[in-house]
């Protein structure tokens, strides 16, 4: 039984990180005339109120998209992405928040295909109805994991991959890794965004040297890594610090887009003077 529910957490800091990213690969995949596949493993419901009883509990979103949501100064990647944040709320308010399947529902063609993973009942409930009426689109509650053997390589052949896992069992961490290489075994030129939860634990802070090792070794065309840092660790020394991605086979443009985007996000969501980003890439 799955306790982790994403409607706690909708349009936090993380969430900005993670689908500003996504907002820039799908954008740029969109460019050529070839469909694509976008394979989405952990997927949750789709959309999120924020005005409701989960996203109230600890309003996580008021230290995320709420900081941005007004703003008229954004650098035009962010703009790009809070614009279809304005396009879930047809009234103007921030009442609702668009998951990464609402962002690929916005941002895929007709012809581009959506396989959709959700394990926990109710969300995979409220996604499949969400995404009834979209062509090429399939939802599963099959474990996200088993999707990169039954999706890769893809018929359309040009393939990304969201992996974002609550991490709520340790085992996750390893789980990423080995479906890292697997999709990179199956077709190596699959662009893979990895979300992963900036903890005190040394699970959380193995993971990206050894994702980008991977990537060094089985990549096409290398990696980026974007992490934000927006908060300190509690008194007893744990907690959410921030969150980050690593993208494989980044599209060339990711870098200066997140370069242009990273030192306001750290601005406007940092909760302490010490709050900052990295950005780093490795092309090949
Ligand atoms: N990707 C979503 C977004 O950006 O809007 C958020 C996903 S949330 C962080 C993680 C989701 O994975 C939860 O809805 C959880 O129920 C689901 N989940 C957990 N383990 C899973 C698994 N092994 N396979 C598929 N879904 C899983």
């Amino acid at each position: 039984m799955l306790a982790y529910r994403h409607a706690f957490h909708a349009g936090n800091h993380a969430d900005v990180l993670k689908h500003l990213v996504l907002t820039r690969v799908l954008r740029y995949m969109g460019e050529k005339d070839k469909p694509y596949t976008l394979i989405d493993t952990h997927a949750g419901a789709g959309g999120y109120s924020v005005e409701g009883r989960y996203a109230q509990k600890k309003a996580e979103y008021s230290d995320g998209v709420a900081r941005l949501y007004d703003r008229k100064d954004l650098p035009a990647p962010l703009a790009d992405y809070m614009s279809l944040v304005r396009a879930f709320n047809p009234d103007g308010q921030l009442r609702q928040y668009p998951g990464s399947p609402a962002l690929a529902n916005f941002l895929l063609r007709e012809t581009d295909r959506l396989r959709a993973y959700e394990l926990h009942s109710t969300d995979h409930r409220i996604l499949t109805s969400y995404l009834e009426s979209r062509p090429n689109t399939q939802v599963s509650d099959r474990d996200g994991f088993s999707a990169i053997r039954a999706e890769l390589p893809s018929p359309t052949r040009r393939a990304a991959l969201l992996m974002d896992p609550s991490y709520e069992i340790k085992t996750d961490y390893a789980k990423v890794l080995a479906a890292l290489r697997e999709a990179l075994e199956r077709a190596a030129d699959t662009v893979v965004m990895i979300w992963y939860p900036q903890l005190v634990l040394l699970e959380s802070a193995q993971m990206v040297p050894r994702l980008k090792a991977s990537a060094d070794a089985m990549a096409k065309k290398g990696w980026l890594h974007a992490r934000l840092t927006v908060a300190q660790p509690d008194a007893n020394g744990f907690g959410m610090l921030g969150s980050g991605m690593l993208v494989v086979n980044p599209p060339f443009t990711l870098h200066d887009e997140l370069a242009e985007c990273l030192p306001l996000l750290v601005e406007k969501l940092g909760q302490y003077d010490g709050a900052n980003f990295v950005l780093e890439q490795k092309t090949v």
